[in-house]
Protein backbone atom coordinates (compact mmCIF):
# COMPACT_ATOMS: atom_id res chain seq x y z
CA UNK A 1 0.00 0.00 0.00
CA UNK A 2 1.56 3.50 -0.80
CA UNK A 3 0.65 7.00 1.34
CA UNK A 4 -1.74 8.93 -0.17
CA UNK A 5 0.75 11.67 -0.31
CA UNK A 6 2.59 9.02 -3.09
CA UNK A 7 -0.27 8.43 -4.73
CA UNK A 8 -1.25 11.98 -5.05
CA UNK A 9 2.13 12.77 -6.56
CA UNK A 10 2.41 10.13 -8.87
CA UNK A 11 -0.76 10.83 -10.24
CA UNK A 12 0.25 14.42 -11.03
CA UNK A 13 3.52 12.73 -12.53
CA UNK A 14 1.22 11.02 -14.82
CA UNK A 15 -0.55 14.67 -15.46
CA UNK A 16 2.80 16.02 -16.50
CA UNK A 17 4.03 13.44 -18.66
CA UNK A 18 0.75 13.19 -20.20
CA UNK A 19 1.42 17.54 -20.92
CA UNK A 20 5.41 16.48 -22.02
CA UNK A 21 3.87 14.65 -24.82
CA UNK A 22 1.28 17.45 -25.76
CA UNK A 23 3.95 20.11 -25.74
CA UNK A 24 6.24 18.03 -27.66
CA UNK A 25 3.25 17.39 -30.33
CA UNK A 26 2.52 21.49 -30.61
CA UNK A 27 6.56 21.63 -31.06
CA UNK A 28 6.63 18.83 -34.10
CA UNK A 29 3.88 21.08 -35.26
CA UNK A 30 5.94 23.75 -35.54
CA UNK A 31 8.45 22.23 -36.94
CA UNK A 32 6.24 20.95 -39.65
CA UNK A 33 5.33 24.42 -40.42
CA UNK A 34 8.35 25.16 -40.77
CA UNK A 35 9.34 22.85 -43.46
CA UNK A 36 11.38 20.40 -41.33
CA UNK A 37 10.50 17.18 -41.12
CA UNK A 38 13.71 15.90 -39.05
CA UNK A 39 12.51 18.28 -36.06
CA UNK A 40 9.22 17.16 -36.80
CA UNK A 41 9.82 13.33 -36.42
CA UNK A 42 12.17 13.92 -33.75
CA UNK A 43 9.70 15.59 -31.51
CA UNK A 44 6.97 13.07 -32.76
CA UNK A 45 9.18 10.34 -31.30
CA UNK A 46 9.73 12.50 -28.29
CA UNK A 47 6.09 12.58 -27.61
CA UNK A 48 5.78 9.16 -27.73
CA UNK A 49 8.62 8.53 -25.51
CA UNK A 50 6.50 10.85 -22.75
CA UNK A 51 3.04 8.89 -23.37
CA UNK A 52 5.37 5.76 -22.45
CA UNK A 53 6.97 7.33 -19.56
CA UNK A 54 3.22 8.53 -18.19
CA UNK A 55 1.84 5.04 -18.80
CA UNK A 56 4.95 3.36 -16.37
CA UNK A 57 3.35 5.65 -13.90
CA UNK A 58 -0.04 4.18 -14.38
CA UNK A 59 1.44 0.97 -15.09
CA UNK A 60 3.37 0.91 -11.16
CA UNK A 61 -0.24 2.70 -9.47
CA UNK A 62 -2.24 -0.16 -11.01
CA UNK A 63 -0.06 -2.96 -10.09
CA UNK A 64 0.34 -1.64 -6.54
CA UNK A 65 -3.68 -1.41 -6.35
CA UNK A 66 -3.76 1.87 -6.19
CA UNK A 67 -6.24 4.36 -7.84
CA UNK A 68 -5.32 6.21 -11.26
CA UNK A 69 -6.58 9.34 -11.76
CA UNK A 70 -6.08 10.91 -15.28
CA UNK A 71 -5.78 14.87 -15.52
CA UNK A 72 -6.42 18.02 -17.46
CA UNK A 73 -3.81 20.38 -18.03
CA UNK A 74 -3.28 23.63 -20.11
CA UNK A 75 -3.02 24.04 -23.49
CA UNK A 76 0.88 23.90 -24.29
CA UNK A 77 2.56 27.00 -25.98
CA UNK A 78 1.83 26.52 -29.82
CA UNK A 79 4.25 30.17 -30.59
CA UNK A 80 7.67 30.27 -30.98
CA UNK A 81 10.32 32.92 -32.65
CA UNK A 82 12.58 30.04 -33.62
CA UNK A 83 14.01 26.87 -33.17
CA UNK A 84 16.45 27.93 -30.79
CA UNK A 85 13.67 29.15 -28.43
CA UNK A 86 11.93 25.71 -29.07
CA UNK A 87 14.81 23.97 -27.75
CA UNK A 88 15.43 26.49 -24.82
CA UNK A 89 11.96 25.86 -23.32
CA UNK A 90 11.91 22.44 -24.12
CA UNK A 91 15.52 21.74 -22.39
CA UNK A 92 13.67 24.16 -19.32
CA UNK A 93 11.00 21.57 -19.13
CA UNK A 94 12.70 18.69 -19.20
CA UNK A 95 14.56 19.99 -16.10
CA UNK A 96 11.11 20.97 -14.46
CA UNK A 97 10.67 17.19 -15.01
CA UNK A 98 14.00 16.35 -13.60
CA UNK A 99 12.87 18.34 -10.49
CA UNK A 100 9.40 16.76 -10.41
CA UNK A 101 11.37 13.28 -10.38
CA UNK A 102 13.55 14.54 -7.75
CA UNK A 103 10.91 15.00 -5.30
CA UNK A 104 9.18 11.78 -6.06
CA UNK A 105 12.63 10.34 -4.84
CA UNK A 106 12.45 12.38 -1.61
CA UNK A 107 8.59 11.24 -0.68
CA UNK A 108 9.69 7.57 -1.54
CA UNK A 109 12.46 7.39 0.24
CA UNK A 110 11.24 9.58 3.50
CA UNK A 111 8.98 6.80 3.64
CA UNK A 112 11.79 3.90 2.61
CA UNK A 113 8.75 2.81 -0.22
CA UNK A 114 11.48 0.81 -1.72
CA UNK A 115 9.53 -0.35 -4.35
CA UNK A 116 8.97 3.11 -5.61
CA UNK A 117 12.28 3.93 -5.13
CA UNK A 118 13.42 0.91 -7.75
CA UNK A 119 10.75 2.13 -9.96
CA UNK A 120 11.72 6.15 -10.52
CA UNK A 121 15.65 4.76 -10.15
CA UNK A 122 14.83 4.66 -13.84
CA UNK A 123 12.96 7.91 -14.35
CA UNK A 124 16.29 9.33 -12.76
CA UNK A 125 18.55 7.67 -15.43
CA UNK A 126 16.32 8.70 -18.22
CA UNK A 127 16.18 12.32 -16.97
CA UNK A 128 20.15 12.48 -17.47
CA UNK A 129 19.40 11.26 -21.10
CA UNK A 130 16.93 13.55 -21.80
CA UNK A 131 18.70 16.21 -20.71
CA UNK A 132 21.71 15.67 -22.60
CA UNK A 133 19.78 15.19 -25.93
CA UNK A 134 17.60 18.18 -25.69
CA UNK A 135 20.79 20.13 -24.41
CA UNK A 136 22.79 18.61 -27.37
CA UNK A 137 20.46 19.91 -30.19
CA UNK A 138 20.41 23.32 -28.22
CA UNK A 139 24.26 23.83 -28.04
CA UNK A 140 24.27 22.40 -32.24
CA UNK A 141 21.80 25.08 -32.80
CA UNK A 142 23.36 27.78 -31.24
CA UNK A 143 26.95 27.08 -32.63
CA UNK A 144 25.45 27.26 -36.14
CA UNK A 145 23.29 30.46 -35.61
CA UNK A 146 21.54 31.37 -38.78
CA UNK A 147 23.41 29.18 -41.37
CA UNK A 148 20.69 27.41 -43.55
CA UNK A 149 23.30 24.51 -44.34
CA UNK A 150 23.86 23.80 -40.82
CA UNK A 151 20.19 23.40 -40.11
CA UNK A 152 19.62 21.34 -43.03
CA UNK A 153 22.07 19.16 -42.03
CA UNK A 154 21.04 18.72 -38.53
CA UNK A 155 17.51 17.85 -39.64
CA UNK A 156 18.49 15.25 -41.67
CA UNK A 157 20.14 13.77 -38.48
CA UNK A 158 16.91 14.28 -36.60
CA UNK A 159 15.33 12.01 -39.15
CA UNK A 160 16.99 9.04 -38.44
CA UNK A 161 15.18 8.84 -35.03
CA UNK A 162 12.54 5.89 -34.32
CA UNK A 163 10.54 4.96 -30.98
CA UNK A 164 11.70 2.26 -29.90
CA UNK A 165 10.22 1.02 -26.38
CA UNK A 166 12.51 -0.18 -24.06
CA UNK A 167 11.66 -4.06 -23.20
CA UNK A 168 11.73 -4.35 -19.66
CA UNK A 169 9.19 -2.89 -17.67
MG1 LIG B 1 9.13 12.20 -19.47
Amino acid sequence: MLSKDLINEINEQIKYEFFSSHLYLAMAAYSAENDLPGFENWFLVQAEEERFHAMKFYNFLNEKGERVIIKGFETPENHYNSLKEVFEKSLEHEKFVTSRIYKLMDIAQGEREYSTISMLNWFIDEQVEEESSFGYILAQLKRMGENSDGIYRLDQELSQRVFTPPTEK
